[in-house]
């Protein structure tokens, strides 16, 4: 064992340590709260435009209600005149039995636009409260996300926590000039600065190392840092 060897330990602990970090980054349970949380949003934007559209039509059925019960006592009160025998002048009956049609015309039409207005509202009454339903799932859906990202992000945690400690345990024999050119090469390649040499291949650029060089690299003494000729990695020779 080299401290070659070790070092590709780090490099190991290294890799995995940052495809967690990835992994924290890019957590489907996060994805998945902020899908929940933008269509909650437009949902509020949506529930905020139809709640005004269902005051409007309650007020215009309440209105419309008004002028109808107004319109039915003046029926009834020229209907009891008419009848009460009070006004016998022909003219003056048949001018209040066309006024009285007329605003028995004009009642029917109320009435056709009470019920319009009725059923309008309804529509909107049934609209708020599919959105309504649908919020209420949303707030569950975002609670229950929230806590699994959390469980989520606290695992990836705890694995870190374990690679960085044993990454910490196998760096200790590497000497700072190996650490550091480790550092600069892990930062320029991908993060992967270390890899072995298996078969006559670099585990690094996959690429297969030309046999001069394969037998130049033998006859190298084991403490020796060699690198590989294509893409510039340590090379841990097994
Ligand atoms: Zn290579």
């Amino acid at each position: 064992m080299t401290v070659f060897h070790d070092l590709l330990q780090v490099q190991e602990h290294d890799t995995a340590a940052d495809r967690l970090r990835h992994r924290r980054q890019t957590l489907p349970e996060a994805a998945a709260l902020a899908a929940s949380e933008d269509e909650l949003a437009g949902l509020e934007a949506t529930l905020a435009g139809v709640g005004t559209d269902a005051a409007e039509s309650a007020k215009l059925q309440r209105r419309l209600e008004g002028e109808l019960a107004l319109l039915e006592s003046k029926i009834s009160e020229l209907d009891a005149k008419l009848y009460s025998g009070a006004v016998t002048v022909p003219r003056e009956l048949q001018a209040m039995q066309t006024e009285g049609d007329a605003m028995r015309q004009r009642r029917a039409a109320l009435e056709d636009e009470v019920l319009e207005a009725m059923s309008a509202r309804e529509t909107v009454d049934e609209q708020v409260a599919g959105l309504e339903r649908r919020r209420s799932e949303l707030d569950g859906e975002c609670v229950r996300l929230r806590v699994a990202v959390a469980e989520a992000q606290a695992q990836v945690d705890r694995d870190l926590t374990a690679e960085v400690a044993a990454r910490a345990d196998a760096a200790t024999r590497i000497p700072a000039d190996v650490t550091a050119l480790y550092e600069q090469l892990r930062a320029h390649l991908g993060g992967v600065a270390a890899a072995p040499l298996v078969n006559g291949r670099c585990g690094g650029c996959h690429l297969a190392l030309p046999a001069t060089e394969i037998d130049r690299l033998r006859k190298e003494p084991a403490e020796t840092l060699v690198r590989c000729e294509q893409c510039e990695r340590i090379l841990v020779r097994p």
